[in-house]
C-alpha cells in the first residue's frame, strides 16, 4: 500500500456540495491543494443528477410548506424570505463564475420558468389569499400575482384547467422570475472549472473507506473500486459531501459531534412526460399543498424541466421507503448505521412517527392508476400513455437526539463540524442544492474563522456583494443584486430600466 500523499483538502463525493466548496476554496486561496474523491465514474451521479431531483431553484416563491399558517389564520413568511435570499447568494456566485472563461455559460444549467402555487377548496383559497397579502408586501415577492379567475389560470397553466368541474373553488399565485436548475450540469461545470486550475484534482471510481486522525489533520483511506488497491492521503481539512452516505463516514471519523445522529432514508419516484405535444402546453413549476399528515417532501408539483436543452414534465414526487442511503447504495446502509449512541433516538423516532411510516407504506403500495389519479388532480386530462415512472434520488433525513422526546426527525440540512474545524459533514436534504452556496459559506466561516475574517475577507466581499441578512431587509439593494444576477445569468433581457441597476 502506497503511503502517503498530502493535500490541504479532501472532499468526499462529486455532487453539488463538494463541487461548490472546492471552487469556493480555490477562489479564496488559489495555492490550496485539493482532491475530490468520487466513487462513481462521473460527477453528479447521485442526488445532484438532474433526473434525481426536481431542479427547482428554490426561492420561496411557490413552496406552500415554507409559509405555515397558524391557527389564527396568520401566515409566517420568514422561512420563504430566508430561502429566497439564500438563492440570491447562490446566484451571486454563479454570476461571478460566468465571468471566467473556464466556467462556461449559465444557459446550460439555469432557465427561466415561472413558479406558481395552486390550491383547491375554500380553506386552500383563504390560505393562499392571506399568504399573498403578506408576501407581496415584501420586496423579495413584490412581483407575485394572485388570481381566482379561471380564465387567467388557464393562461398561466393551460394543461391544468380543462376538465375541472365548473364549480370547483381554486386559486393561484404566479411569480414570472422563477427558475429551473440542472444541478447536474452545474456540478460538472464547476468540476471542469476547478480542474482547469493547478493542484485541483477529481478522482473518479474511488471510494473513501476510512478516516483516521493524524497530527493536525486526517489520513483518508481511498479504495480504487476497479482494482481494489487502497492509497492513503493526508489532509488538513476533510469535507464529507457524500450525500446520503455522509452519515456513515461521519460516524467513521469518531468525532464527538457525530454522536447521536441517525439517518432515515426516503426514496422517491416521479411521473415523467417527454411528449412535445403535452410539454409545450406547460411552462411552469406548479406547487400545491401536501395531504394532511404527510411529510414536507411529499408536496405535489408539476414541473417544466429543462435538461440538455430539451423540455420535459415531471410530476411527483411519490415517496417510498428503502434502507439504502444512496440510489446506488446497499440495503445494509441503514442497519450498519445503528450505533450505541443513536439507537435511542432512532427507536424514539420509529415510535413517534407511525403516521409517516403508514404514509410511506401507502405510497409504496400505489398502483400506476393511483399515481395517475394524483396527477389528474393537477392535470385532469392526463393520458396514461404520455407518462412513465422514474426513480428519483435518495433523501436521508436526519435523526437527532432530543432531550424531551428521545429523538426527532428533521427535514432540513445540518452542518456538523469537528470542534477544531478540521472536518465537516453535511447531513439532510432540504431545501438542498439551491442553497448550496450559503451552506458552504457557513461551513467556511465555521471551519476557517481566522481566514474568513482575515486574508479571505476581501475576496468574499468581491464575490458576494450582499449576503442573506442584508438582502432580507434592504429592498433597494435586493432589487439591484437581483437584477444584476438575472441579467448575468441570462434569465432576463437587459432593458433600459434593468440596465440602470446593473
Ligand atoms: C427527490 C428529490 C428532489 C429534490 N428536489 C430538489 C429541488 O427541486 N431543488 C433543490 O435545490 N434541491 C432538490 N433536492 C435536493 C438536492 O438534490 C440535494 O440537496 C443535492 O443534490 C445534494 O448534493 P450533495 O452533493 O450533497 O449529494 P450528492 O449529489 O448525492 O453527491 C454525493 C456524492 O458522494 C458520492 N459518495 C458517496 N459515498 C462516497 C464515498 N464513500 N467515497 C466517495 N464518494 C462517495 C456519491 O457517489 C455522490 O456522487 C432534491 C432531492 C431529492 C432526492
Amino acid at each position: 500500500m502506497a503511503h502517503n500523499e498530502a493535500v490541504d483538502v479532501v472532499l468526499v463525493g462529486a455532487g453539488i456540495m463538494s463541487a461548490t466548496l472546492a471552487v469556493l476554496l480555490k477562489e479564496l486561496d488559489p495555492a490550496i491543494k485539493l482532491e475530490v474523491v468520487e466513487l462513481m465514474d462521473s460527477g453528479a451521479a447521485e442526488s445532484s443528477n438532474p433526473w434525481n431531483n426536481a431542479g427547482t431553484g428554490h426561492a420561496g416563491l411557490c413552496e406552500l410548506n415554507y409559509t405555515p399558517q397558524a391557527a389564527d389564520g396568520t401566515v409566517d413568511i420568514k422561512k420563504a424570505v430566508h430561502i429566497n435570499t439564500q438563492f440570491e447568494v447562490s446566484k451571486q456566485f454563479w454570476t461571478y463564475l460566468t465571468k471566467k472563461v473556464t466556467f462556461g455559460s449559465s444557459k446550460t444549467f439555469i432557465s427561466p420558468v415561472p413558479h406558481l402555487s395552486f390550491v383547491q377548496g375554500d380553506a386552500g383559497v383563504s390560505f393562499l389569499k392571506e399568504r399573498f397579502k403578506v408576501m407581496s408586501k415584501h420586496h423579495a415577492f413584490a412581483d407575485m400575482e394572485y388570481t381566482e379567475d379561471k380564465a387567467t389560470m388557464a393562461e398561466w397553466m393551460p394543461l391544468m384547467m380543462p376538465g375541472r368541474p365548473a364549480d370547483e373553488v381554486v386559486a393561484a399565485t404566479r411569480v414570472i422570475n422563477g427558475t429551473d436548475v440542472n444541478f447536474g450540469a452545474l456540478t460538472n461545470q464547476l468540476l471542469k472549472h476547478l480542474t482547469s486550475a493547478p493542484d485541483a484534482q477529481v478522482k473518479y471510481c474511488k471510494r473513501v473507506t476510512g478516516l483516521k486522525r493524524n497530527n493536525g489533520g486526517w489520513t483518508v483511506s481511498i479504495k480504487d473500486v476497479n482494482s481494489g488497491n487502497t492509497r492513503e492521503v493526508d489532509a488538513k481539512f476533510v469535507f464529507l459531501g457524500a450525500g446520503g452516505a455522509a452519515l456513515p463516514l461521519l460516524q467513521a471519523s469518531g468525532i464527538e459531534e457525530s454522536k447521536g445522529f441517525g439517518g432515515f432514508p426516503i426514496s422517491g419516484q416521479w411521473l415523467r412526460c417527454d411528449n412535445p405535444e403535452v410539454v409545450k402546453h406547460h411552462q411552469a413549476k406548479v406547487y400545491s399543498q401536501a395531504a394532511v399528515g404527510s411529510p414536507p417532501m411529499s408536496v405535489p408539483h408539476l414541473d417544466t424541466r429543462v435538461v440538455d436543452g430539451k423540455k420535459s414534465l415531471l410530476f411527483g414526487p411519490y415517496a417510498g421507503f428503502t434502507t439504502k442511503f444512496l440510489k446506488h447504495g446497499s440495503f445494509m446502509d441503514l442497519p450498519l448505521s445503528v450505533r450505541a449512541g443513536n439507537i435511542g433516538p432512532m427507536l424514539a423516532v420509529a415510535k413517534n412517527n407511525m403516521d409517516l411510516t403508514k404514509y410511506l407504506v401507502s405510497e409504496v403500495m400505489q398502483s400506476m392508476e393511483q399515481r395517475l389519479d394524483s396527477l389528474r388532480r393537477f392535470y385532469p386530462q392526463a393520458k396514461a400513455e404520455d407518462w412513465r415512472l422514474e426513480v428519483a434520488g435518495q433523501r436521508v433525513q436526519i435523526i437527532k437526539k432530543d432531550p424531551k422526546k428521545g429523538g426527532v426527525l428533521q427535514f432540513g440540512t445540518e452542518l456538523v463540524a469537528a470542534k477544531d474545524g478540521s472536518l465537516a459533514a453535511l447531513l439532510g436534504a432540504s431545501p438542498g442544492a439551491s442553497v448550496t452556496v450559503s451552506i458552504m459559506l457557513e461551513l467556511i466561516e465555521k471551519c476557517f474563522p481566522n481566514k474568513t475574517s482575515g486574508e479571505w475577507a476581501a475576496k468574499l466581499a468581491e464575490i458576494f456583494p450582499a449576503r442573506e441578512k442584508v438582502l432580507e431587509t434592504d429592498a433597494a439593494l435586493y432589487r439591484k443584486i437581483n437584477v444584476q444576477n438575472n441579467i448575468a445569468l441570462e434569465l432576463v433581457e437587459a432593458s433600459s430600466e434593468t440596465e440602470s441597476y446593473a
